[in-house]
């Protein structure tokens, strides 16, 4: 078994979509970045690179290069669980925890909930999205945080 810990923040951007878990959350600001910016899917990412000690998102995906300018991160999700199973190992479980002062997300963690297992084709009983704030402390005023962990197991071989 392998255990791994992800955590990114991103300023907010007025001019783009909130991407949040894969999931477009209607909301006057987005979230400033090279890539689309979806720091629930990069903190999720990182964790399961890290996982398997394998470099981080930002070397494998470096901010900067033309070819990640607005990138879809659910590209960056599905290449990390690339690498996971390509070492034999699939996912136990996720646990992420959304850090915002705004939007209220309880009406969407289900839905990002359910985003996240559909991309890494698990079930979502295997997938937790929370949604915490900082009672008005940074981040949550400036931007939006998000960490992770995850805990992977050995694949089944297949019969
Ligand atoms: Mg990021």
């Amino acid at each position: 078994m392998r255990i791994g810990i992800g955590y990114d923040i991103h300023r907010f951007n007025g001019k783009r979509p909130l991407k949040l878990g894969g999931v477009t959350i209607p909301f006057a600001r987005g979230l400033a970045g090279h890539s689309d910016a979806d720091v629930l899917l990069h903190a999720v990412a990182d964790a399961l690179l890290g996982a398997i000690g394998a470099p981080d998102l930002g070397e494998q995906f470096p901010p900067g290069h033309p070819r990640y300018r607005n990138a879809d991160s659910r590209i960056f999700l599905q290449q990390a669980y690339r690498q996971v199973r390509r070492q034999g190992l699939s996912i136990g479980n996720i646990d992420a925890t959304v850090i915002a002062d705004q939007p209220k997300l309880t009406p969407y963690k289900m839905r990002m909930r359910r985003a996240i297992s559909a991309l890494l084709q698990v079930s979502a009983a295997r997938v937790s999205v929370k949604a915490k704030t900082t009672e008005g402390f940074a981040p949550g005023k400036g931007g939006i945080a998000a960490q992770a962990v995850v805990l992977l197991t050995p694949s089944k071989k297949r019969q």
